[in-house]
C-alpha cells in the first residue's frame, strides 16, 4: 500500500471512530432515562459533543477526499469535495440515489459491496477503483472505500472517494509507452503478442478462423543508407499509416521490430478475403510517398498465415507467416504470399542443409567443376569457370544456387570460398604444369567474402604459395556488391587490380544492372547474362541491348564474354557481332576434372 493510501485509511479510521462517538453522545442525549444526568454533567456532555462534532465537521469538510454518506441508496451527507468531485451543489445531491453517480460498467461492483456490508459480513470492504459518471457526462476515475456506520439514528454506508484520474493517466502513460512503438504509436511486439494470444484462445473457443499478416518493407537497408535516419523515419510512419488506413476496422496491427509489421485480422471468412485485404495494402502503399523535399516509392512483401489451415499456436502462426513472407521477397517482392506446407517443407529442407553444410568442408563433401570458355576467334578453351558442388551423403550433388545462398547467410562462404580459390587455383597450377599453359582461371565471388577481414592478403598469400601467374585470375563479381558500399567496393578492386589480378563483371543484365559501373570501377571482362543470350533471337530489344553492350565494352577495352550459350543460332549471332568469348552447354556442361583433360585432350587432337 502506498503512504498516501495508509494515510488516507487513517483519517478514514479517525473520522469513523469520531463519528461512533457522535453517534454514541446523540444516543446519551436522547435517552436520558437510563441514567439521571445532574444539570452540569450535562452541560459538560453537551459540550465536549459540540466541540467533538465541530472537529470531525472541519475535519470532514476539509477533507481532500470525497465523504458521502447514503442510507437506503440515496446520498444524505457529502462534504465540499465530494460535491466537487461530482461537480454539484450540496442540495442537488441530497436525496439522489447514489448509483447515478456510478458508472454502469462499475454497479453490479458497488452493489455487491453494499450487499456484504448491510449483511453484517464484512465491516468495512477493501479499496476499489471505479468510475464516476458526471452528471455533466465526465467520466472520472476514483478510488473508494466504505464501512458501514450509524448516522442521524439510522444505519448508512460511509464511502471516502478519492479522485485518481490524474494518477490512472500517468499509468496509462506508462501503459502506452511499454506496449507502444514510440513511432508510428502502434501496438509493438510485446502488445502483439499479448492481443494475439487472447484473440487466438478466442478463435478456439468459438471456431472462428483468424489471419496472420506479416509485412516487411522491400529494400529498406538500402532506403535507410539513401534517406538517412530521419527520413526514413518519417517513411516508417506513413506507410505504417496508410496500412493501417486500409484495413478493417477489427485488425489489430503493431510494428514488431525495424522494417517490420504485423497485423492481426480476428473473424475471417476465408483466404480470399485476406488476400483481398493483402491486395489493399499493397496498393496502398502503390503511391508516392512526401517527404521534406523529396519523395519515393516503397514496396513491401506480405506473408500470410491462417488459423487454422497453417498453425496451432500464435508462435507457429507467426513463424510460418514469417516464411511466407521470405517467399513473397523471392518471387520478387511487392506482392504476398499465403503459407503453404510447400513453403514448409523447403524450409525444413533449408535447414536440414544449412546444418549439413556445417560439416561439409571438413568431410571434405565440396567438389569443383570446371566450365570451358571458348575463344571464339581462336577455336580454343582459353579459361575455365570453377562452379562449386556438393557431393551430399544422402542426396548427391547439389547445386550451387540451392547451397550458395544458405552459406552466405550463415557465413560459412567465407571458409567455402577461401577453399574453392585454394582448391581451383592449385587445380588449374598443375594444368599449367601439365602443359596447358594459357589456361586462365574464374571464379566467383560472394558479397560477403569482400567483408572478410584480410580479404586481399588471403588473396595474396594463396598467390604466392602455389606461385600462381596473377594475370590468369580472373575473380567474377556481380552487381549486387557494387550496389552496396561504392567506396569501399572500388578500394578492394583496386586493392586487387594491384595484384594484376583480372576482374570480370558477372550476370550482367540480370538485375538492374547499370552502364555507369562499367566505368566507374576497373573491370577487364563483362559477362553477358544467360536470360539475354536466352532472349536475343527472340525479342529484337535483347537483340539490340546485346549488340549495344558489346559495343561499349569494346570502347572500354572490356573482353566480352556470352554465358549460357546453348544453340548454334545463337553462337552464330554472338560471332557475328564480335563477342569474343562463349560459354554454354553448346560446348560444355561444368565437367569433373578427369573430365575437363579428357574433353580438353580430345580437342587438341581434333
Ligand atoms: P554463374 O556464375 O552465373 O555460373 C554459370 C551458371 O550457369 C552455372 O550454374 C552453369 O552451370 C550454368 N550454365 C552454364 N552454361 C549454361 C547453359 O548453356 N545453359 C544453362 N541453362 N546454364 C548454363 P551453376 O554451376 O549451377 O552455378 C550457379 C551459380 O552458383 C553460379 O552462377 C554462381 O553464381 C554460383 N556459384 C557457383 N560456384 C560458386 C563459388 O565457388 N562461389 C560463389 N560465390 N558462387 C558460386
Ligand atoms: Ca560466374
Ligand atoms: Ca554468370
Amino acid at each position: 500500500m502506498k503512504k498516501n493510501d495508509s494515510n488516507s485509511l487513517l483519517a478514514v479510521e479517525k473520522q469513523n471512530q469520531i463519528l461512533e462517538k457522535i453517534s454514541q453522545g446523540i444516543q446519551l442525549i436522547q435517552e436520558p432515562k437510563d441514567r439521571e444526568l445532574d444539570l452540569c454533567e450535562r452541560k459538560a456532555i453537551e459540550e465536549a459533543l459540540k466541540e467533538s462534532e465541530e472537529r470531525y465537521r472541519s475535519l470532514v469538510d476539509l477533507s481532500p477526499d470525497a465523504i458521502l454518506v447514503q442510507i437506503d441508496g440515496k446520498i444524505a451527507y457529502t462534504n465540499k469535495s465530494g460535491m466537487k468531485i461530482i461537480g454539484i451543489d450540496l442540495n442537488d445531491l441530497i436525496g439522489e440515489p447514489i448509483f447515478k453517480f456510478i458508472h454502469p460498467d462499475y454497479r453490479p461492483i458497488i452493489a455487491e459491496r453494499l450487499k456484504l456490508l448491510y449483511k453484517g459480513e464484512v465491516e468495512n470492504v477493501a479499496p476499489v477503483e471505479i468510475k464516476l459518471l458526471k452528471p455533466n457526462g465526465d467520466i472520472i476515475d476514483i478510488e473508494v472505500n466504505s464501512r458501514l456506520i450509524k448516522y442521524e439514528g439510522k444505519i448508512g454506508v460511509q464511502t471516502i472517494g478519492r479522485d485518481i484520474t490524474e494518477r490512472k493517466k500517468a499509468e496509462a502513460k506508462i501503459k502506452f509507452i511499454a506496449y507502444h512503438d514510440h513511432l508510428t504509436k502502434l501496438p509493438n511486439r510485446l502488445y502483439f503478442q499479448q492481443l494475439l494470444h487472447e484473440q487466438f484462445d478466442l478463435a478456439k473457443q468459438t471456431n472462428e478462423k483468424m489471419a496472420i499478416l506479416f509485412l516487411d518493407i522491400d529494400n529498406f537497408k538500402e532506403v535507410n543508407d539513401s534517406l538517412g535516419h530521419t527520413l526514413a523515419d518519417q517513411l516508417l510512419k506513413q506507410v505504417g499509416n496508410r496500412v493501417k488506413f486500409s484495413l478493417p476496422s477489427a485488425a489489430i496491427m503493431a510494428r514488431v521490430s525495424g522494417d517490420e509489421f504485423s497485423i492481426l485480422l480476428p473473424n475471417i471468412k476465408d483466404v480470399i478475403e485476406v488476400e483481398d485485404i493483402a491486395k489493399n495494402i499493397l496498393a496502398a502503399c502503390n503511391d508516392h510517398f512526401s517527404l521534406e523535399n523529396c519523395w519515393g516509392k516503397v514496396t513491401l512483401s506480405i506473408g500470410i498465415s491462417l488459423y487454422p489451415a497453417c498453425g496451432q499456436d500464435p508462435e507457429e502462426l507467426i513463424k510460418n507467416a514469417d516464411l511466407a513472407m521470405n517467399i513473397a521477397k523471392k518471387k520478387g517482392k511487392n506482392t504476398y504470399q499465403v503459407f503453404t506446407n510447400e513453403i514448409k517443407e523447403t524450409f525444413e529442407r533449408r535447414r536440414k542443409l544449412s546444418e549439413d553444410l556445417k560439416y561439409a568442408l571438413s568431410e571434405k563433401q565440396f567438389v569443383i567443376y570446371y566450365q570451358p570458355i571458348i575463344n571464339v576467334e581462336k577455336n580454343t578453351i582459353n579459361s575455365v569457370e570453377a562452379l562449386l558442388r556438393w557431393n551430399h551423403p544422402e542426396e548427391g550433388l547439389i547445386s550451387p544456387g540451392e547451397f550458395i545462398p544458405l552459406i552466405e547467410e550463415n557465413g560459412l562462404i567465407i571458409p567455402i570460398g577461401e577453399w574453392v580459390l585454394k582448391n581451383a587455383c592449385s587445380q588449374v597450377k598443375q594444368w599449367h604444369q601439365e602443359g596447358l599453359s594459357e589456361l586462365a582461371l574464374k571464379v566467383n565471388l560472394s558479397v560477403r567474402q569482400f567483408e572478410q577481414e584480410n580479404f586481399v592478403e588471403m588473396i595474396a598469400s594463396i598467390l604466392t604459395d602455389l606461385q600462381f601467374q596473377p594475370e590468369s585470375l580472373e575473380l567474377e563479381i556481380t552487381e549486387s556488391l557494387l550496389m552496396r558500399n561504392t567506396e569501399y567496393t572500388s578500394e578492394i578492386l583496386n586493392k586487387l587490380k594491384a595484384l594484376h589480378v583480372k576482374i570480370s563483371l558477372d550476370d550482367f543484365g540480370k538485375g538492374f544492372s547499370s552502364l555507369s559501373y562499367l566505368t566507374e570501377f576497373p573491370f577487364d571482362v563483362l559477362k553477358i547474362d544467360r536470360s539475354f543470350t536466352q532472349k536475343m533471337l527472340i525479342d529484337n530489344k535483347s537483340a539490340a541491348v546485346v549488340k549495344t553492350v558489346i559495343n561499349l565494352a569494346h570502347q572500354l577495352n572490356l573482353t566480352v564474354v556470352a554465358e549460357g550459350v546453348e544453340t548454334e543460332e545463337q553462337f552464330k549471332f554472338l560471332v557475328e557481332n564480335q563477342c569474343e568469348e562463349v560459354q554454354g552447354f553448346l560446348f560444355n556442361k561444368p565437367l569433373p576434372v578427369e573430365e575437363f583433360e579428357l574433353i580438353y585432350l580430345k580437342r587438341q587432337l581434333t
